[in-house]
Formats: structure tokens, C-alpha cells, sequence
């Protein structure tokens, strides 16, 4: 049909996805197929496949999308902000917005599993936690959790771990944030653990718990002395952890100066936009002692192959969701990219700059309040930071309404209270428009200011004793010339997927394109509070509701949960769904998950957090469920099961045939069917979970719908379900998973516009091509690595597993050396021994052309033929190049006295002037775990 006028000539689909046309048929002719139809019939199983559209509609271009999301950009309205609340205004300085949030270099890298090309994120990460380590006043941080109310919950497991006390009650002072509340009470009852809500310093005593939250400053903006408190806690054995402010913390004094065991708190407002609610790096210190059992991840120093210090991730096995069902918390991806920013705008600002922010925000909070007094209004808090609570009594509303009519939001703390809120932005202006707010007599405003007294809140023993950052890291970048470079320094250490392709198995490296990027900085979604009125933030809901309602489309489910911060807390939130679900039906017996052997550490560390029992299925030699074994524990345990998680394509990278039966058992069985979404970019298009049998599923944004990984987080993990399932949805009933109730709400733009720019067709298309691209992988590499699983048609899915084992049993190289031997050749290795240990899992993604796909499989192919000279004797495993790799530009200078020529260590491609450089040699880490530094090293360390 030919229409009048002529289409756009411009598809972003075309730029998403790698090859090009005549690529697609050269690859195709490699994998043996006569078309990408008759692949995808012959991998994809015929009772799953489904072709039809989703309905999320045709394409739009980059600019059409761009311009629907400017149109929900202006339905929201940015205000003062004055609610506090865990979220405040501040000012992300450009120079860490343009070359950092806005840059690939930084945005597109991935967790710093390979440390040696991971130099530069992992330094600013020892920044974060120095930074945090040092406002807490404790031994030891980790590089981020994923907000506030999450970090509480982390601390109180973490509380519950360490004390020896046998008690199941935990303390909380009722002075806490209210979604902080809502996280801890969900997170406490499936585990038994009841949380006693009162006034620590009244209603402490005599009360048997493991520990106790104290929130510093409270909600209410009290700051109050909870030494004593403290000590008692300790008298009895139990735990401390304080959540608090780090702007507060720049001038109180410190958790650990107070005797706190834990402290956690957020750090956005170090430079992080409020995005209705993040992302934000939450934080977590602790003493010492507990470094053990922290959550998350943490950085360390240790040295590299020439002794140099050199940092990587320490006590990296201890991760606790690799301990699976023994894990106490189930983190995985975190909040990188933000605790690189929070950690920038401290070497930006430096102590002296963070003083100075601090004392001015506490001046203006103190000046608010002595105005308020003097015009009569009822102050309550009496020592306070940044906040005041007042009493406005019946005419609470009216100074609401009033406030709002100036372009201010006030918070509406309930029962005739006002909370308000002062940050690094507030203006006198604002101060004087709020006074007016409660008296709008001008002739007592006019004299106001004059007559004002303004004495200091806080007593001298809550004022910070010791020294703040003096690592020289936090004073030697004062201009914008010497930041940049800094910045500039630490990314060219790494390798982002800005100059190479990322093959990670499980990871979904694929493009973050630009225009999916460029809405995430507009005013209209960063600086909303997620709890301003709703009809300031009518864009967002309209955002909210086309992506839950696009989701629904591609997955086949009901109903979307957009709050889980990540994919495992999507596993988290859905599992409590499930277990709603059960109760509700009186079916409390049911207490155990069913999850096969090849499942994703996330998986059971996710399920012991609902308090289910994990029970392993096995997998058969193809690397699927073994249906008997199934149906052998579903009769074990009849009427006890709860779920199976399933991860469908596999881990072990294939389509399981009977994947619609084992739905149907657990169903049979009174199960519900819990489907890991994370390799969803293996469906989209093509099968529809919600369709096939599975009740419910996280979708990982941060893989197949482009939010980048930021380093290791942000990401975003909405969970999709049946019908039946939506009444148990965070938002729907009582549970929270997150602080904020859209969780990182302000990242979303960047699936929507993926969504809205791919359209029916292009999303099909990618789907396709991930498959293609990772079969053209498996078909060039096979001749040379045995590729352990594959379909009933011998083809993979979106990603392959080959087998390194039988090269480490035959001459002793291991899976370390060929994913080292791999940044010689500019590559970031594919994912290492998960699920399966001595493999390496690959998956290229749709992104990626066949230039690059050949230059891939080149080098793996090259690296084969080194470990064949190791294997025929020629060459000893300890003097070859595999060994020694990756090689530095240090090898190019002094002594050589290999067994191999500089050219062949260094150049393995032949000279080239453009070759990525590891700024460091092999990592030793077991020397880093035995000499645990996790904070900015001592200068003369360098030495
Ligand atoms: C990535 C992944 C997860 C965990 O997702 P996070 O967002 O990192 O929490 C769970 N399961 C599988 C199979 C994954 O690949």
C-alpha cells in the first residue's frame, strides 16, 4: 500500500541491533539455518512460541520518543522541596552530571568482577567507602546498598547474625521515616522476628531484643544522645545500628563516636537528584568485627603481579548471595553509578566544602525556626540539623495550601504537624515565603528579620570530634581542571562497553542508547520528591502506567510492580507475593521452594528471606530440571511446597522443552511457579511467560529494557504476575521492598523509550538476533572449546556455556588465565564459572555486529592455540604469555626474560597503537583478603 506521505527514514531499531542485513545471512549460513524464522522454530520450543504481537505499537524514532516523554515531563511540576523525609534537593555540579552520569565511559561499565579493567570505578568506590567509613566513624563500608529502608533491613539481619542473644524482637525508634518502617516490618515477619516500635530512651529498658534502630536525626528532625541507650543495648548484648544523614554526619557527631555497632542511611544528597525516589546509594559501616557478615560488596587493596597496589573486590566469595540459602541477604546489583557520584562531589567539595554546605543548610533550618517561634508558631524539635517539626494544629492544611500556592511543599506529618525541611538550595526567599505561609501579616514579617536571635541548637557533645577526610584523594581536586582529569583518569582505566562489547552470560550487555539516556537529567523527573502531591507528578504516573501496562504486554502477565530496586529484590517481592497468596488461602503449610541446581545465587538467598526452605532439583546431563527428580521432591513433599524458581531460557543457555510440564506439575502439586526473568531478552517477541504456565516473574530492566549497569547498579527489577497473584503486590497490600513506592523511579524513561522506540517489530527483532549472534558464537567457537549444553535442535539460546575444564585437567590452564589473556586482546571476559564452575558463559546480545563477533571468537580462537602449546609441552603453563596476562605497559620496558617475545605478550594482535592497556597486572587476591584494607590507602603505601 502506498500512502501519500513518506515515512521516517530514520529506525532506531536499526541502530539497537548490531548486524546488518548481509551480515544476518553470512551468520545465518555459519549456524546452519535457512533463515532466522526457521532458527528461532528450531530453538525456541513449538508449545512457547508465539510470534504475535505484544500491541506496545509500531515505532517511534528517537525523536517522536523523545518528544512523548518531554510531553510527561511537563504534566510533572518541580516545587520547593521542604519534606524531607529521606529525600532532599542538591546540586549535582555539572562537571560530575556531563562526565560521569551522562557518560558511557562510566555508565555502561559492569560490575567490577575483572578487577585488572576496573582500576578506575573500583579507586571511586574506595573513595565512597572511605567517605561513609569516615562520616560513620566505623572500621569499614561497603560500595553501596540500594536505599535507606533497604539498608535498615540489611542492618537488622546483619544485627540478628552477629548477636548471640536468642531473642526474635528488634527495636525501632519511632522516630524513623515511615517507608523505613514499612521495609523492616515486611522484612521481619516472614523471618519470625517482631519489630517492637517505641521511644528507645523511654520504653528500651527491660525489653529483651537482638537490636535497635535508632534513627539520628529522627524523622522529625530531632537530634537526640543515644549514648546511654546505647550503652544498655550493649550491657545486654545486643546490637546498635543508627540510620542517619550524611550532611548531619558532616557536623554530629558519628555513629561509631557514639557507640553504634551499624550505620546506614542514604547518600543522595551528596549530588544525587531526588528522581521521585532514586536511584540512591543507600550505605552500610560497621565495626571490624562484623566485616564478615557485610552485605553487598566491598573494595579492597591488594597488590598486582609486580607487587603494585592494585584494588579488586575483597572477600569476593563471601558475596552473600553466592552462599545461596545460607545468605542472609540476597544483594546483588547495587547502586554504583550513584556512590561514584556521591563519592565525586566529596573529592569535589573536600571537607572544608562539605562544612561549608552543612553549616550554611543548619543556619537556614535554624533561622526558619527562630522566625517560626517568634511569630508564635509552635516549634517542637529542640535540637535539630536540617528539619523542624511544628504544631499547626487545625490550620495545618491551610499552611499546606498556602505553601503550595508559592511553589513550596511542606510535609504533611499528620495530626496538625508540618514537617520542613531545609538543603543545600534553600534560599533566604524560601525561608521568608514560609514564614508568610503561617503569618501573613506583612508588618510583622517586615520587622522580623532585625530582631532575630539565632542561637545553636546543638549541644557541643553532639557536634562532630573528629577530623573529616583528610585522605589527600578529598583535597587534592579543588579546580574543575584538576576533576575532570581525575575523572577522566579513572574511566580510561576501565573498560565500558563504550570501547568494547561486554560478553557476560546472564548480564544482557546490550546498547544504552543515548536518547534512552537523555530524559533521566530533566528537571521534571530528577528533582521530584517521590512523595510530593500526586498532582505534581501526573507525568510520572502516565510514565508508571504505559510501562507497567507495555510489561504486561511482552510477559503475558496481569499486573506490574514497578517498586523492586533490582532483579533479586523483584525475586524478593515476588516470592512474598506468593506466600500472600497462600495464606490467604488458609494454606500456611506451604514453606518450601523448589529450585534447580543451575539457579542463580539470588534465587535461595531470596527464598530464605521469605523464611521458605529451599530444596534443590536436580539438572539432567543436557543441563535441564530432571522432570523424575521433580515429580520425586513435589511427592516428597506434598502439600508443603510453596514455589519452584525456574530461569527460563536456563542458565545453562538453552530453551527446556518441557518447560509448559513443569509449570503444570508445581501447579497440580498446589505450587506456585516463580520464572527469573533475568534472561528475558531470550522471549521477548516470541513466548509470553504469563502465558505458558508461570504465575510470576522480575523483569531485570538494567538487562533487557537498557537501563546501563552502571558499574554494578543502578538497576531496576519490576516483578510482573497473574491476576491472582496482584492483591499481593507491593503498593496493593501492606508489603514494601523499597523506599520509595515506584522505586528508582527516574531510570524509567530509559526502558520506556527502548519500549517506545523499538516497537512490536523491532523488540521481535532483537530477540532474534540475540539468539543468532550467540549461535554464531557457539558454531565458530565449537571447533575449538567444547560447548557444554545445547538444544534438542543443537542450538543455543541467547547465550553458550563452554567448557574450560577439561583444558585445566589436561595442562593447567584455567578459567583465570584465558579471562585474563582476553584483556590482552581488549576484551572483557564473559561471565566466570556461574553457573557452572571452570565455564565461561557468553552471551554477545543483538547489539553487537559481526565484526565484533569475529573479533571475539579471533582472540578465544588465538588463545587456543597458546594453551595448545602449553598442552603439547612446548611451553610451560607458569612461562607463558597465558599466565603472565594481562601484560602493562611496564612489560615494554626494563628486563625480559619470558619465554615469550614482548611483541607476543603485549601485541598478541600484532602492533597496535590503539590497543587498551590493564593499568595493572594480575590481582592476588588471596594477599588482599589476608591484608584487608577496604579504605583509601595511606599514601606511603604507594611508595
Ligand atoms: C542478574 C540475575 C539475577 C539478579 O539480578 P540483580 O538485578 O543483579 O539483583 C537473578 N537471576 C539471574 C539469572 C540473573 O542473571
Amino acid at each position: 500500500m502506498t500512502t501519500l506521505w513518506p515515512q521516517p527514514t530514520e529506525s532506531f531499531s536499526a541502530r539497537h541491533i548490531g548486524p546488518r542485513s548481509s551480515e544476518i545471512d553470512a551468520m545465518l549460513q555459519v549456524v546452519g539455518a535457512s533463515s532466522l524464522d526457521s532458527l528461532i522454530d528450531r530453538t525456541v520450543p513449538e508449545a512457547i512460541l508465539d510470534r504475535g504481537d505484544h500491541g506496545v505499537g509500531a515505532a517511534l524514532t528517537e525523536g517522536q520518543a523523545l518528544a512523548r516523554l518531554r510531553g510527561m515531563a511537563e504534566r510533572n511540576h518541580v516545587l520547593t522541596s521542604m519534606i524531607g523525609q529521606g529525600y532532599y534537593d542538591t546540586v549535582l555540579p555539572a562537571v560530575i552530571q556531563r562526565n560521569i552520569l551522562e557518560n558511557p565511559a562510566w555508565y555502561t561499565a559492569y560490575t567490577p568482577y575483572q578487577p585488572e579493567i576496573s582500576q578506575g570505578r573500583l579507586e571511586a568506590l574506595l573513595n565512597f567507602q572511605t567517605l561513609v567509613a569516615d562520616l560513620s566513624g566505623l572500621d569499614i563500608a561497603n560500595a553501596s546498598l540500594l536505599d535507606e529502608a533497604t539498608a535498615c533491613a540489611e542492618a537488622m539481619a546483619l544485627a540478628r547474625r552477629v548477636c548471640k542473644a536468642k531473642s526474635e524482637r528488634f527495636f525501632v525508634d519511632a522516630d524513623t521515616h515511615p517507608q523505613t518502617l514499612a521495609v523492616l516490618q515486611t522484612r521481619a515477619e516472614p523471618l519470625g522476628w517482631e519489630i517492637v516500635v517505641g521511644n528507645p530512651w523511654t520504653d528500651l529498658e527491660g525489653q529483651e531484643v537482638f537490636g535497635a534502630l535508632f534513627s539520628y536525626p529522627g524523622s522529625s528532625g530531632e537530634v537526640r544522645d543515644p549514648r546511654a541507650v546505647i550503652e544498655a543495648l550493649h550491657a545486654k548484648g545486643a546490637i546498635a545500628a543508627v540510620t542517619s544523614d550524611p550532611l548531619a554526619l558532616v557536623m554530629l557527631e558519628s555513629p561509631g563516636a557514639l557507640g553504634a555497632d551499624i550505620a546506614v542511611g542514604s547518600m543522595q544528597r551528596f549530588g544525587v537528584p531526588m528522581g521521585a525516589g532514586g536511584p540512591h546509594a543507600g550505605f552500610m559501616a560497621t565495626r571490624d568485627a562484623y566485616k564478615r557478615h557485610l552485605p553487598g560488596r566491598l573494595v579492597g587493596v591488594s597488590k598486582d603481579s609486580a607487587g603494585n597496589p592494585a584494588y579488586r573486590l575483597a572477600l569476593q566469595t563471601r558475596e552473600q548471595h553466592i552462599r545461596r540459602e545460607k545468605a542472609t541477604s540476597n544483594i546483588c546489583t547495587a547502586q554504583v553509578l550513584l556512590a561514584v557520584i556521591a563519592s565525586m562531589y566529596a573529592v569535589y567539595h573536600g571537607p572544608e566544602g562539605l562544612r561549608a554546605i552543612a553549616q550554611r543548610t543548619h543556619r537556614m533550618a535554624s533561622i526558619l525556626a527562630a522566625g517560626l517561634r517568634v511569630l508564635a508558631v509552635k516549634v517542637e524539635t529542640e535540637s535539630f540539623f536540617d528539619t523542624i517539626t511544628v504544631y499547626a494544629g487545625a490550620s495545618a492544611a491551610l499552611v499546606l495550601e498556602r505553601a503550595r500556592a508559592v511553589g513550596i511543599n511542606l510535609r504533611d506529618a499528620g495530626e496538625g504537624r508540618l514537617g520542613l525541611s531545609c538543603d543545600e538550595t534553600t534560599e533566604a526567599e524560601t525561608i521568608r515565603a514560609v514564614w508568610r505561609c503561617f503569618c501573613p501579616d506583612e508588618a510583622r514579617l517586615a520587622s522580623l528579620e532585625a530582631g532575630l536571635s539565632v542561637t545553636e541548637v546543638l549541644p557541643a557533645s553532639m557536634q562532630r570530634s573528629a577530623a573529616l577526610l583528610t585522605h589527600p584523594v578529598f583535597h587534592a581536586h579543588r579546580s574543575e581542571t584538576d576533576l575532570l582529569r581525575y575523572m577522566r583518569a579513572l574511566s580510561d582505566k576501565d573498560l565500558a562497553l563504550d570501547r568494547t562489547m561486554i560478553p557476560l552470560g546472564s548480564c544482557t550487555m546490550k546498547l544504552n542508547a543515548t536518547s534512552e539516556m537523555i530524559p533521566i537529567t530533566w528537571p521534571e523527573f530528577a528533582r521530584i520528591h517521590p512523595f510530593a502531591p500526586a498532582e505534581q507528578r501526573e507525568g510520572y504516573a502516565e510514565l508508571f502506567a504505559y510501562l507497567e501496562d507495555a510489561l504486561c504486554k511482552i510477559s503475558g502477565y496481569d499486573a506490574v510492580s514497578l517498586q523492586p530496586n533490582s532483579g533479586a529484590q523483584g525475586e524478593y517481592a515476588g516470592l512474598l507475593a506468593i506466600r500472600g497468596y497462600h495464606r490467604a488461602r488458609g494454606d500456611e503449610a506451604r514453606d518450601i521452594c523448589l529450585i534447580p541446581a543451575s539457579a542463580h545465587g539470588t534465587n535461595p538467598a531470596s527464598a530464605q528471606m521469605v523464611g521458605m526452605r529451599v530444596v534443590v532439583v536436580a539438572c539432567d546431563t543436557d543441563g535441564n530440571v530432571d522432570v523424575d527428580d521433580l515429580k520425586a521432591k513435589l511427592a516428597q513433599h506434598d502439600g508443603r511446597v510453596a514455589a519452584i524458581m525456574i530461569t527460563y531460557p536456563s542458565t545453562h543457555g538453552v530453551f527446556e522443552e518441557r518447560v509448559v510440564e513443569i509449570c503444570a506439575l508445581v501447579h497440580d502439586a498446589g505450587g506456585q511457579v516463580y520464572l527469573d526473568g533475568a534472561n528475558l531478552n531470550a522471549q521477548v517477541g516470541l513466548a509470553r511467560p504469563g502465558k505458558y504456565g508461570a504465575d510470576v516473574s522480575h523483569f531485570n530492566l538494567h538487562k533487557t529494557f537498557c537501563i546501563p549497569h552502571g558499574g554494578g547498579g543502578p538497576g531496576m527489577g519490576p516483578i510482573g504476575v497473574g491476576a491472582h497473584l496482584a492483591p499481593y503486590l507491593p503498593g496493593a497490600c501492606d508489603v514494601a521492598v523499597s523506599a520509595a513506592p515506584y522505586g528508582s523511579a527516574s531510570i524509567l524513561p530509559i526502558s520506556t523509550a527502548y519500549i517506545m522506540m523499538m516497537g512490536d517489530a523491532g523488540l521481535r527483532h532483537a530477540t532474534e538476533i540475540a539468539i543468532l549472534n550467540a549461535n554464531y558464537i557457539t558454531a565458530r567457537l565449537a571447533e575449538h572449546y567444547p560447548v557444554l549444553y545445547r538444544g534438542k535442535n543443537g542450538f543455543t539460546a541467547h547465550e553458550c556455556i563452554i567448557d574450560l575444564r577439561p583444558l585445566k585437567d589436561a595442562c593447567g590452564v584455567t578459567v583465570d588465565d584465558i579471562a585474563k589473556r582476553l584483556i590482552d586482546h581488549g576484551f572483557h571476559a564473559p561471565t566466570v564459572s556461574f553457573p557452572v564452575a571452570g565455564t565461561f558463559m557468553i552471551e554477545p546480545t543483538e547489539s553487537e555486529n559481526k565484526a565484533e563477533l569475529d573479533r571475539f571468537c579471533d582472540a578465544m580462537i588465538a588463545i587456543r592455540k597458546e594453551i595448545a602449546a602449553v598442552e603439547s609441552g612446548d611451553v610451560a603453563i607458569e612461562e607463558s604469555a597465558l599466565r603472565h596476562a594481562p601484560h602493562t605497559v611496564a612489560d615494554m620496558a626494563g628486563p625480559w626474560e619470558r619465554a615469550y617475545t614482548r611483541e607476543e605478550g603485549c601485541f598478541p594482535n600484532g602492533v597496535d597503537t590503539s590497543k587498551y592497556w590493564s593499568p595493572v597486572g594480575r590481582l592476588d587476591n588471596a594477599w588482599g583478603d589476608r591484608n584487608l584494607v577496604c579504605s583509601c590507602p595511606d599514601i606511603s603505601e604507594y611508595s
